[in-house]
């Protein structure tokens, strides 16, 4: 058994160094890794990287804004048809691709995010050099949805027949205000038989997402009357009011541990500079590695608003020139949750791990993984291979050098978990 997974690894990893192995770790995602048709699917990933690389490049050069995600989905609906999969929309916008398994009563769902952080109108066009390409969102996630498309691609091109049934899918509303709104709908609609689920969220390998960090999106508006900068002068300015909230709420004090942190992430208001402004407005993103925390995070959030508005409606303030009213209202929230350390899941990904030679650490973040761990359902999040950076900026690049390490630690990983149905059969 040993020698038979060092060959395979030796096979799959030309040059690479090769972890140790131990004869104790017989679980199922080994012998698959020696299964023909599954060492098949790897090869594919291994003689397809630059079809990985145009498809990435092809899916991010068509804008997929929060809440517009069409146009991109359906490329991507199109990409998983062309592979031979039955696919999909559903009420939400996501696209599903379905890969039936010997036991359909069981799924494991393998996910990528197709929307962006970045508005319609942003310049999406690559600008490629040799391995590197830039553009926003080339990263996050056109790492994942290619990922996605090719691991389907793989399985199908080498006839994998799964235990489990596979469901790809390129989901709606992971950024910004979609509030997960896409995975919420996909768990909601297939929860009775979900067995497991991947994320394939951004590049890397080098870290496995098993704890959902929760968090949420708040929005603090102050409105008032408006006037004139001049004759109006000393009407409490809702501006003002917000500068005043919002400096008592960053100097709010965090806790040491657990780790909680807060982001204004975005500030508008006022017609022009010669206007008192009738409203005010800031975007803000609470984190915390603790619910309790994050309730405290809020509350400090709305006295702090209440308190700015206090501050302005002093004198000199003119109080008969009209009142500032204030809200802070809930834009979305992302429940915590944890991935037990004994699951299978967590276990072939360590195995997909070791085969690959791949390293990997435990992390805490929030992904459209937050909603199946909150509802105790086994998830992860992974990135798909290669290197990227400046996620969320005009100035995101992604190096495709070494991706097939990623491609094919998911498709082990999500194989490891679905099994294969020769394999029980045996
Ligand atoms: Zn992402």
């Amino acid at each position: 058994m040993k020698r038979a997974v060092v060959c395979v690894i030796l096979l799959l990893m030309p040059g690479r160094p090769v972890a140790p192995l131990h004869a104790h770790r017989q679980v199922p995602a080994f012998r698959l890794a020696e299964n023909a048709r599954v060492r098949a699917a790897l090869e594919w990933l291994s003689h397809n990287l630059s079809w990985v690389n145009d498809t990435q490049a092809r899916l991010t050069e068509i804008p997929a804004p929060p809440f517009q995600e069409e146009a991109r989905a359906a490329a991507v609906s199109e990409l998983l048809i062309e592979t031979g999969l039955a696919a999909h929309t559903d009420k939400a916008g996501n696209v599903i691709g379905e890969l039936r398994g010997a036991n359909e009563n069981e799924i494991v769902l393998l996910s990528a995010h197709v929307d962006t952080v970045f508005p319609a109108g942003t310049n999406v066009k690559i600008h490629r050099e040799g391995n590197r390409m830039t553009a926003p969102g080339i990263s996050d996630n056109g790492t994942g949805i290619a990922a996605l498309v090719a691991i389907a691609r793989a399985l199908q091109s080498a006839h994998v027949k799964p235990e489990r049934t596979i469901l790809f899918a390129g989901n709606v509303g992971e950024e910004g205000e979609g509030n997960l709104r896409g995975m919420r709908e996909l768990v909601d609609t297939y929860r009775s038989k979900l067995k497991a689920v991947i994320v394939l969220d951004g590049s890397g390998t080098d870290h496995v997402t098993t704890k959902a960090l929760a968090s949420r999106r708040l929005e603090a508006t102050i409105t008032g009357p408006g006037g004139h900068s001049w004759s109006d002068f000393g009407m409490p300015n809702p501006i003002n009011a917000l500068i005043r909230g919002a400096l008592r709420f960053i100097n709010t004090k965090l806790p040491a541990g657990p780790r909680t942190t807060f982001n204004i992430g975005q500030i508008e208001g006022g017609t022009s500079v010669n206007s008192v402004p009738y409203e005010a407005k800031i975007k803000v993103d609470i984190r915390s590695e603790n619910e309790e925390e994050l309730g405290r995070l809020e509350s400090a959030l709305r006295e702090a608003i209440a308190a700015g508005v206090r501050d302005e409606m002093q004198p000199p303030r003119d109080r008969s020139k009209g009142n500032l009213e204030w809200k802070v209202e809930l834009l979305g929230s992302r429940p915590g949750g944890e991935l037990p350390a004994n699951s299978p899941l967590l276990a072939a990904l360590r195995a997909a791990d070791e085969i690959t030679g791949n390293q990997s650490r435990v992390e805490r973040s929030s992904t459209d993984a937050n909603i199946p761990l909150s509802l105790g359902i086994d998830a992860i999040s992974i990135g798909a291979g290669g290197m990227g950076g400046g996620a969320h900026s005009l100035q995101e690049w992604y190096d495709a050098t070494d991706r097939e390490v990623g491609l094919k630690r998911a498709l082990l990983t999500v194989l490891g978990i679905s099994g294969d149905a020769e394999e029980k059969a045996r």
